[in-house]
């Protein structure tokens, strides 16, 4: 080795060693995006003649960005064990009984399948649901299912859609970092139940304002739309909106969509304490 490699070598060890604490800060999320709808599909995720959907369209990009990978798929069967080591999130926008082939004819998940997501996640996995998430795996009465349990709630039922306004309880947080204190928005807005008060951080909630006195199923008290979890060492995040195309347009939906993913992927602190009762919420 001559004198210039002697002294050259203590300034590649140093951006050897930046670059591995810059791949720590920033890591570049492998992610799984699964749009299957057993029951009712939405028109955002389904395939047009492109032979793509509006959240692929979104999603490709933003996660292109973030330079991340991302793997969009209707076919269920890929969340089983073998598969899910590859990626670090796994996004749902879906709806009815997966582990049947159901309403759009993809195939199925199977029960160990479902049994190895929920491992996967306790074992440090990132999950995110969105929208139409809660209308998978419903329960039929009183007791949620395995994964309503896991995501935190289950939609009932919506009305008209609204101009709703969205607000930030947990200020700051890393999975929401830029959402606005207030933010009014058209959507379609779920209701839930089984909300799992015992572990949810609620990032925002719904306030109903006017619409309570137009439609009776709002005449209730504002209530959770974006809330987070911890599940075993894995992070679990659910936004309930995204219903319409122009929301998942919009700059402020896909700056949290991306601040969801990092949280997911484990960058930034975990901050999931439940908060329901803090929050104002009973
Ligand atoms: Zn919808």
């Amino acid at each position: 080795m001559n004198h210039i490699a002697l002294l050259l070598m203590p300034l590649v060890l140093c951006c050897l060693l930046a670059n591995a604490v810059a791949t720590e800060t920033a890591p570049r999320p492998r992610i799984l995006l699964l749009t299957k709808s057993s029951g009712f599909e939405h028109s955002v995720i389904k395939h047009d003649r492109r032979g793509t959907s509006h959240v692929e369209r979104i999603l490709t990009p933003l996660v292109d960005e973030m330079g991340g990978s991302l793997l969009c798929t209707k076919d269920a069967s890929l969340i089983n064990a073998e598969t899910l080591e590859d990626y670090d999130v796994v996004i749902f926008y879906t709806s009815g009984v997966l582990t049947e082939v159901g309403e759009d004819g993809n195939p199925a998940m199977t029960e160990e399948g479902l049994e190895a997501l929920f491992a996967w996640i306790r074992n440090g996995g990132g999950f995110i649901g969105f929208h139409s998430a809660t209308d998978s795996f419903r329960s039929n009465g009183d007791t949620p299912t395995p994964y309503i349990e896991m995501l935190g709630g289950e939609f009932i039922t919506h009305g008209a859609q609204f101009e709703g306004t969205i607000r930030n309880v947990s200020a700051g947080h890393p999975a929401a970092k830029s959402l606005p204190e207030s933010w009014d928005i058209q959507d379609e807005w779920y209701l839930f139940r089984h909300l799992n008060k015992e572990h949810l951080h609620v990032l925002a909630l719904l306030e109903i304002g006017d619409e309570r006195q137009k439609q009776k199923m709002y005449d209730i008290p504002d209530y959770p739309m974006i809330w987070c979890r911890a599940y075993g060492d894995g992070r679990v995040l659910y936004n309930g909106m995204g219903h319409r195309e122009d929301v998942w347009e919009h700059p402020t939906f896909k700056a949290l969509v991306e601040e969801h993913i990092r949280w997911a992927a484990g960058e930034g602190s975990l901050n999931a304490d439940p908060n329901y009762e803090a929050v104002g919420l009973d």
